[in-house]
């Protein structure tokens, strides 16, 4: 009994001298491969070349500072409740008399850190801050690790250099759409 339609008989016509031979087989695997050969390549040669991550891409922590060079973060502890990996932790201290040069809140954290083998880049630290103190940057990767003393980032790691001070590409749809269209693999 037949149970579908889509069955196909079976071409039993014997093979032409040239099909015995393989060759036209092997002619036309070839032209596919020299092809591809001189077509633009979509793979890259990593990692001493990189694409462009994306300005929306969620990468390494960063603890901003604010314009004076004072550290953002007032230790409210929104982040870690928001962390859905509970990769947050942190210690509070008061600020002292004479620190108004290095915090900008009377409430600091003497700690901060995350622990990266826990994290997993949603993002939603980033969202939770009423300060605009904790930011995942889009132009850095968190780099391998091959000890667990290595995924524990505190404040050293985190908090921004101000020589190097870390500015997000883009906000809007559009101006992230137009620097992705723009950018192409960068050498190192
Ligand atoms: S990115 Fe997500 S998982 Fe990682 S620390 Fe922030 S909230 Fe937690
Ligand atoms: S990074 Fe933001 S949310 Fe987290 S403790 Fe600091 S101020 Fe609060």
């Amino acid at each position: 009994m037949q149970l579908t339609n889509r069955s196909k008989k079976t071409d039993k016509t014997p093979l032409t001298l040239a099909e015995k031979s393989y060759l036209p087989g092997i002619a036309k695997g070839m032209g596919i491969t020299l092809k591809h050969f001189f077509s633009k390549k979509a793979t890259i040669r990593y990692p001493e070349q990189t694409r462009y991550l994306g300005p929306i891409f969620r990468g390494h922590h960063i603890l901003k500072r604010d314009e004076e060079g004072r550290e953002r973060c007032t230790a409210c502890g929104l982040c870690a409740v928001a962390c859905p990996a509970e990769a947050i932790s942190m210690v509070a201290a008061e600020r002292e008399k004479g620190e108004e040069h290095l915090y900008r809140e009377e409430k600091y954290a003497a700690a901060y850190e995350v622990n990266m083998l826990r994290c997993i880049f949603c993002g939603l630290c980033e969202e939770a801050c009423p300060k605009e103190a904790v930011y995942l940057r889009h132009d850095k990767f968190v780099p391998v690790f091959t000890s667990r003393d290595q995924v524990i980032y505190g404040k050293d790691q985190l908090v921004e250099d101000m020589d190097d001070r870390y500015e997000r590409d883009a906000w809007t749809k559009e101006e992230m759409q137009k620097l992705w269209e723009q950018q192409k693999p960068v050498n190192y």
